[in-house]
Order: C-alpha cells, then structure tokens, then sequence
C-alpha cells in the first residue's frame, strides 16, 4: 500500500487536502492525473449505465436539501455509528471496526458504547436568529426520491425506469483510514431503479449482472472481486436486502458498491412528511401504486482507489535485472492517452513531434515530453498510466511514420502519423463490443 500512496503522490494522482498545514483527516485532492482518472471513471459508468439505455435519465441536485428530507430518510434517527473512546490516549473508535475490547494503540480500557450522528450539520442565512440548521447530504439519492415525480412527469418515463445521479457526500466518519477509501467527503455514483413490487427479484439479479460487468469492463481483475450478502440482522433500516461488491485491496477486501432493495420506503416516507402524494399512476393498466427501488449505489474514489491498486505492477524487465513500475489502468481510464516523444531534440524533431502533439490534442488527452533520455520519458510514462507512446525520429522526417510504443507489452510497431489518432481512440474509446 505505501508503494502506491508514494506513487499517488509522486507522480500527481492524489494529495493529502491542505498538505501544507498538516492535512486535514479525511479529505483528499485529487492531482492533474488523479482528476482525469475520476473524470474518465464517472464519464465511463455514465455513458455505461445513462447514456447507452432507454430506461435510465439523469439528474444533478443540490447538496444542500430541505433539513426534513432528512427526517423523512430516517438519517437523523438512524445513521449513526455506535463509537467508544479510550479512557487512557482519548482516541475514538467505531465500535464495529474493533477486534479486541481495549484500545489497540494504547491498551487502555473504552468508554461505554454511545451512538454518534454522522451527518456533517451547516447553517444556511447570513442571520444567526433566522438561519436554518441543515446538512450536507450523506447520500445523493434523497435528492432522487424527492425530484421522483418531477423527473417522470418531465421525461415521460415510465416504471420500469432509473433515475442517476453523480455527486459529493459527506459523513462524519469516526475514524477515517486506508487512504482514500473511507473519507469523509467523497463522490457517489448511485442509481435510483423504479419498479413493480412483483418485479423487484427479477431487476435485482439483472443489476447484479450489470455492475459486476462494468467492474470487469474498466480492468478490474475478476478474481479480486466478490459477492457479500449482508446478513437480515445487519440490513440498514431501509433495505429488505443488500449484497455489496467487495474488492481485495492491499489492506483487505472492503466494499465498492452496494446493491439493495430499498422496497418503497423512501417514496412512502418523503410522501408522508412532505403531504405531496409520490405514486405512481400505470398509464398502461390505469394501476396507482408506490414504486419499489432498487439501488446500485458505487462510490468513485473507492473505486479510484481500486483502480490504482488493480494497475501497480512492479516489473522486471531486459535481463539486466532493472525493474520499472507500471499503472496498468484500463486505456478507457487513463489520464493521458498517448504521449509523444522526440526522440532527439535537435534538427527539426521536436518541433515536428510538438506540432503532432497539437494535433492529437483536439481529440484525446495527450502529454508532450522532450526532456531526458528516450528509456526514462517512457518509464515515467509508464508511471503515469499512458497506453501508447509516439516516439517522432529521423525517419519520420523522411517518411511520416512514427512508432508507437504499447504500455503493457513494451512492443513498439511503425504506423503512418495519418493512421495515430484513429489507433489510439480504438484503444481508448468508451464504446463496447
Ligand atoms: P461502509 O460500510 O464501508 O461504511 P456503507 O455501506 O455505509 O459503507 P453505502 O451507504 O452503501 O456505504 O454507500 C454506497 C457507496 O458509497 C459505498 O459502496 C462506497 O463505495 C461509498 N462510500 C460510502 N462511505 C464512504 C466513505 N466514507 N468514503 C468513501 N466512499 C464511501
């Protein structure tokens, strides 16, 4: 793990937030190659599950929302973590994190256990008197339930539909840890699935389907993914089922995404508390009913995460016994494309491989880098993640042809500059078979 947050580091994927004051637990930067990565991912799972079907529109709410939505969610009753505090060093600790009944840093003996609200509070109104105490969401799909019957009646959609949203969330957590896999602000990816209660089986094993595929579709390697079935007594208060996709990071196999069968608590709830009647009419058979959900919920950053621990391969390589580290990231989710190269400065080939750059630019992210020698440019690129590298020689000078250098096999083959742009957007383009 070090090895990787040391790259994340190094090489600008991701910085600890307000590093130059000490950082703030928690809360995390992502860095220029680190925000084409979670760019690439969110835009992949929205062509993925948005863009590419009929039955699914998007949305993008306000993060701030009525302070009774979240009574109606049950999260100000509800979402909490039960913590303890050690008597000795006064850290805390979520109860459930703990393997052994004294504190593992010190040995000291806990407070009793007590529950602790996890949803981080704000005021909105520049008036003390009249400010309105609210809070940041700890959950972007609240905003979907709410907007449920706008959002149908708008798009003409009809159950069965989904409804998808990308956003930022916040929870207080107890002990933020293991990088950026539980921090307090994070980016979720969740869809909201509108159907019949009788269909709700049915469109939770296709959604099964569905996330497992994307996960294998961005190059997560499958034997490191896995099914957890969450217990009847371990449910959250609005799920009748739950099954989480779990990945093997260095630290252990912790989750990436949930699944649940919401039922229709939330639209029961938010139509009680807010007097406005959230069923659904079935044009279709005349039928009013209040629509089941079922929920695939992913977070980005861990996803991200995931991401940068699948792709750091360290590597051998020739037989002079060098190595040469290597982010093996999907070309759909690489932060640059391709990266050209003169091979020498002088005589005309840096201007000629900076003009290539130019051009390619137009279409997909690329890097232009003329410093150092040829076997170093490549090796930080191979650091960076970079599929392909165009290497612009004397030969191009004479003849157009450039040679393409493959990441992952280190093979280089000759092509004409005319045939670059469409070979690297075949690599890299989001489009499935
Ligand atoms: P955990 O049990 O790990 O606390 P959770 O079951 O509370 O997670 P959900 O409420 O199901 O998580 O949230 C859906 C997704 O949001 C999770 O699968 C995860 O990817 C992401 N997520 C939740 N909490 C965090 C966090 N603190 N930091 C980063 N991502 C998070």
């Amino acid at each position: 793990m070090e090895n990787i947050v040391s790259l994340c580091k190094r090489r600008g994927f991701i910085f600890q937030s307000s590093g130059i004051y000490g950082g703030i637990n928690g809360c995390w930067d992502f860095g220029p190659l680190g925000v084409e990565l979670k760019r690439n991912l969110k835009e992949d799972w929205w062509y993925n599950f948005v863009g590419q079907r009929d039955d699914i529109v998007g949305l993008d709410a306000s993060i701030i929302m009525h302070p009774k939505v979240w009574e109606a969610s049950g999260h100000l009753d509800e979402f909490h973590d039960m913590l303890v505090d050690c008597k000795e060093c006064k850290k805390r600790f979520r109860e459930d994190h703990l393997e052994t009944d004294v504190c593992p840093d010190c040995g000291g003996e806990f407070t009793e256990p007590r529950t602790f609200n996890m949803m981080l509070k704000t005021r909105l109104g520049a008036n003390d008197a009249t400010a309105v105490e609210t809070y940041l969401r700890p959950e972007t799909c609240q905003a979907i339930f709410a907007n449920f019957k706008e959002v149908y009646t708008s798009s003409r959609m009809q159950v069965p539909f989904g409804i998808a949203q990308v956003g930022k969330a916040f929870r207080n957590e107890i002990n933020p840890r293991n990088f950026i896999f539980r921090s307090r602000e994070f980016e979720q990816m969740e869809i909201e699935f509108f159907c019949k209660a009788e269909d709700e089986d049915k469109f939770f094993e296709d959604w099964k389907t569905h996330i497992w595929q994307w996960y294998l579709d961005i190059g997560l390697d499958e034997d490191k993914m896995r099914w957890y079935s969450h217990p009847q007594e371990s449910l959250s208060h609005y799920s009748s089922r739950t099954e989480d996709v779990e990945y093997e990071f260095p630290f252990g196999w912790g989750e990436l995404q949930g699944l649940a069968n919401r039922g229709n608590f939330d639209l029961t709830q938010h139509t009680k508390f807010s007097g406005k009647d959230l069923s659904y009419f079935d044009p279709q058979t005349n039928e009013r009913f209040m629509p089941s959900v079922i929920e695939p919920s992913a977070g980005a950053d861990r996803t991200a995460m995931a991401i940068l621990c699948n792709s750091y391969k360290e590597e051998e390589v020739g037989d002079k016994g060098d190595t040469r580290v290597v982010m093996k990231i999907h070309p759909r989710l690489a932060p640059i494309k391709a990266a050209v190269l003169p091979l020498v400065k002088k005589d005309g080939i840096a201007e000629l491989a900076q003009d290539f750059e130019r051009k390619l630019r137009k279409k997909f992210n690329t890097f232009y880098d003329q410093s150092g020698a040829i076997g170093r440019r490549y090796r930080r690129m191979d650091e960076a993640g970079t599929p392909l590298c165009i290497c612009v020689d004397y030969d191009t000078k004479e003849d157009d042809t450039v040679t393409v250098r493959d990441r992952d096999s280190m093979e280089q083959v000759r092509m004409p500059m005319d045939d670059v742009a469409a070979y690297v957007q075949g690599k890299c383009s989001f489009e499935r078979d």
